[in-house]
């Protein structure tokens, strides 16, 4: 879909273009294509369901054996302010133990998803756990967090697009946008 279709019409603008994020996923494709080479085949985590649109576009970039895993923790439901409280609600289908593990991420605000996600890995055993995300808000960071790969930074604004949501629509905008805040100053009041 190009930019003009009806549901960037809730955007305030458009923050990243796909032809940006294109490049920056190919990219960061091959870097961890070399990181991972000749290492036991790395598990890719997907966090659910923000990270999907970006994980699949991802691992397509890279060139080795590895193998995929989901997982959905808890997040920001239909509001735009997070709660600090990460549970898991849908566990990995394989244990870790033993396995470098890279956890693919959409965006890390207060990082603290992360934080503890690094620590649930850490506790399985993993030989190694690396952190992977599109976006970043450093601005916005509660905890010491070591961002291993990260494609942007961004500033601190509520953005939806390229698999993130808000109250789960936007997921499908092939851009990454600012949403106009008349759409959840509404909702919020
Ligand atoms: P953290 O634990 O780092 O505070 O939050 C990470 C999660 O918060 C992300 O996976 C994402 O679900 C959500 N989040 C943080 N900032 C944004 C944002 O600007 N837009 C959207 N759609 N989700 C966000």
């Amino acid at each position: 879909m190009d930019t003009n279709a009806v549901i960037y019409q809730d955007l305030e603008r458009i923050l990243v273009k796909r032809e940006d994020i294109a490049k920056a996923v190919k990219e960061l494709g091959q870097k961890l294509t070399e990181k991972f080479r000749g290492e036991d085949a790395p598990v890719f985590v997907c966090i659910l369901k923000g990270a999907s649109v970006f994980f699949t576009d991802l691992i397509r970039e890279i060139d080795l054996p590895l193998t995929t895993d989901f997982m959905v923790v808890s997040s920001y439901g239909s509001s735009t302010k997070s709660t600090g409280v990460v549970k898991i609600v849908k566990d990995l289908d394989k244990p870790v133990e033993g396995k470098h593990v890279v956890i693919v991420e959409d965006i890390v605000d207060s990082g603290m998803t992360l934080h503890y996600l690094k620590k649930v890995f850490a506790n399985r055993e993993a030989a190694s756990v690396s952190i992977v995300t599109l976006l970043d808000k450093p601005a916005r960071r509660r905890v010491d967090l070591t961002v291993d790969y990260s494609c942007f930074n961004i500033p601190d604004a509520f953005v939806v697009g390229y698999g993130l949501d808000y109250d789960e629509k936007y997921r499908n905008l092939p851009d990454i946008g600012v949403l106009h805040p008349r759409i959840y100053s509404a909702e919020e009041k």
